[in-house]
């Protein structure tokens, strides 16, 4: 039977960043997701790499300059994945004044220490473009960087990169059992209706919104966790306006929505905080949350925003840290790791709560828990990029012009967006074509024959959902035609 020195509960950002961390130690790894990678929360969130400037308030100041840290390392590691933008906060009454405001930015450029983003500054909204699509027109505004990621692609890097070194990743496969028998850990896996059994000497949790009923259903005899499940829901809408900054927007009930370009064509606007029970796995943008987000969004902007024009809507549910206080937007985002298992016994480590932003963070502090049991070598993942994310002191930009030289028959857009989702990679993705023709059919989209070939082959995309809503985001707006010859394709 085989064994494996850890198993890893979750193909979401958490388990694959900690498959990663631990297969780059030297480890045996199997990850198990039972779904897609990155089907659970972390294709939903928001997609900001921040420190969160609104955790100020909470005087979270540890948790803000560490993810400030995170965002910096990440924008080097994976600068094809993750982009500065700036966000602009017009300032209302409900506020803080508009001293305290200017403080809080200086606070955040001051704990994000030597950034290599632009610095935050006060804007007078009369003047600045930002304050063209308000309809208070005037008034202070306070602009600061952070950055936007592709989330669902975080996650595949991730994953690309710890089976290049020597994780078993397994998707559609769902751990449905997992006792301690002697030292070790036996799973039973399902994938369809085959059944295997292997064994672990560590097992991980990370299954984020599920980390407590997988305790509670699936691993035998451990203590449970306590997880708060939060439903927070995004609407994206036709492009509110034409500039490239995103926008915090505060509501009279003092909470925060962010308003983000999204793609080309789009913006994003999120989120609700809606405490659920039940399977996270179900949890869809309500109605009245739709309505909601409409709503706060049409009371900034001049535009109409009507329900009837959102052309897509997302759910995520945050594994908060239940510590039994305050409101689902004020509870924590530090994350918590609970060790199950007396001295003797194999391990179990359960990952609660956190950031997309911090995950690179929360798994090295994983696997550095791991050496307790197992040996490995050093911690190693701040300063090395992730696949495709090697682009040199050229950059982005660098990579945009080795495509125009090498594949000039690409229109400007799908260039953009696929040196975006593949980094340096895309020139593997691409591989010999010479003429648009030689991408095969088109799909969807920009989506060709030869990216849905690279993507099943290299990336575990096997439904059009894994193609067209995590890999790519071509699903939003694509017409059911379109849909249709993605899933023949896959079919084929
Ligand atoms: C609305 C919202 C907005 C957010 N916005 C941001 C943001 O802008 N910036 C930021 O830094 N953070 C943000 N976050 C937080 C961030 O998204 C999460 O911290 C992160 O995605 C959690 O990842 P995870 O891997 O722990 O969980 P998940 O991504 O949910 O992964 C867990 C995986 O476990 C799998 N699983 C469960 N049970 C089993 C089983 N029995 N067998 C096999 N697999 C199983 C699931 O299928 C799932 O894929 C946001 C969260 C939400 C909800």
């Amino acid at each position: 039977m085989k064994e494996f020195d850890v198993a890893i509960i979750g193909g979401g950002i958490n388990g694959c960043g900690i498959a990663r961390d631990a297969a780059g130690r030297g480890l045996s790894v199997l990850l198990i997701e039972q779904g897609d990678l990155a089907s659970g929360t972390s294709s939903y969130s928001s997609k900001m790499i921040h420190g969160g400037i609104r955790y100020l308030e909470h005087y979270d100041f540890r948790l803000v300059r560490e993810s400030l840290h995170e965002r910096e390392l990440l924008l080097k590691n994976a600068p094809h994945l993750v982009r500065p933008m700036r966000f602009v906060i017009p300032h209302v009454a409900s506020m803080r004044p508009a001293w305290m405001m200017k403080i809080g930015i200086r606070l955040y450029d001051f704990l994000a220490g030597r950034s290599v983003l632009p610095k935050s500054r006060v804007l007078d909204l009369a003047d600045d473009p930002a304050g063209a699509p308000l309809r208070a027109s005037g008034g202070a505004g306070f602009e600061y960087s952070d950055c936007v990621a592709d989330d669902a692609r975080l996650v595949i890097a991730n994953a690309i990169d710890a089976q290049e070194r020597g994780a078993d990743i397994r998707t559609k496969t769902r751990l449905v059992s997992a006792r301690r028998v002697g030292q070790r850990w036996e799973l039973v896996l399902a994938e369809g209706v085959k059944r295997e059994t292997l064994h672990a000497r560590a097992l991980v949790n990370a299954a984020g919104p599920w980390a407590g009923s997988v305790i509670e259903t699936i691993v035998k005899g451990a203590a449970p966790v306590n997880v708060r499940l939060v439903k927070g829901s995004h609407i994206v809408y036709p492009r509110l306006y034409t500039h490239d900054r995103a926008y915090v927007l505060q509501n009279n009930d003092g909470r925060i929505i962010f308003a983000i370009p999204f793609g080309e064509k789009y913006t994003l606007i999120g989120t609700t905080d809606v405490e659920i029970a039940g399977d996270p796995g179900h949890a869809t943008a309500s109605a009245e949350e739709i309505q909601y987000l409409c709503r706060l969004a049409e009371h900034f902007f001049k535009t109409a925003v009507e329900p009837s024009r959102v052309v897509w809507t997302f759910a995520g549910v945050r594994p908060l840290i239940d510590d039994g206080k305050g409101s689902a937007s004020s509870a924590t985002r530090e994350y918590k790791i609970v060790a199950d298992g007396s001295y003797g016994e194999a391990p179990l480590l359960s990952l609660i709560g956190g950031k997309l932003t911090a995950y690179r963070a929360m798994s090295e502090d994983v696997v550095n828990k791991l050496g307790h049991w197992l040996a490995m070598r050093a911690a190693w993942t701040a300063n090395e990029p992730l696949p495709g994310g090697d682009l040199g002191a050229r950059g982005f930009d660098g990579l945009l012009a080795d495509l125009a030289r090498d594949h000039a028959y690409l229109p400007a857009a799908t260039a953009r967006r696929i040196a975006h989702a593949y980094g340096r990679r895309v020139m593997n993705m691409l591989g010999d074509a010479k003429k648009i023709e030689d991408l095969g059919v088109r799909l969807a989209g920009d989506l060709h024959a030869r990216e849905l070939a690279y993507l099943r082959e290299h990336e575990w995309a096997k439904t059009a959902d894994d193609v067209l809503f995590r890999r790519t985001k071509l699903g939003v707006g694509a017409s059911q035609i379109e849909i249709d010859a993605v899933k023949t394709a896959l079919a084929a």
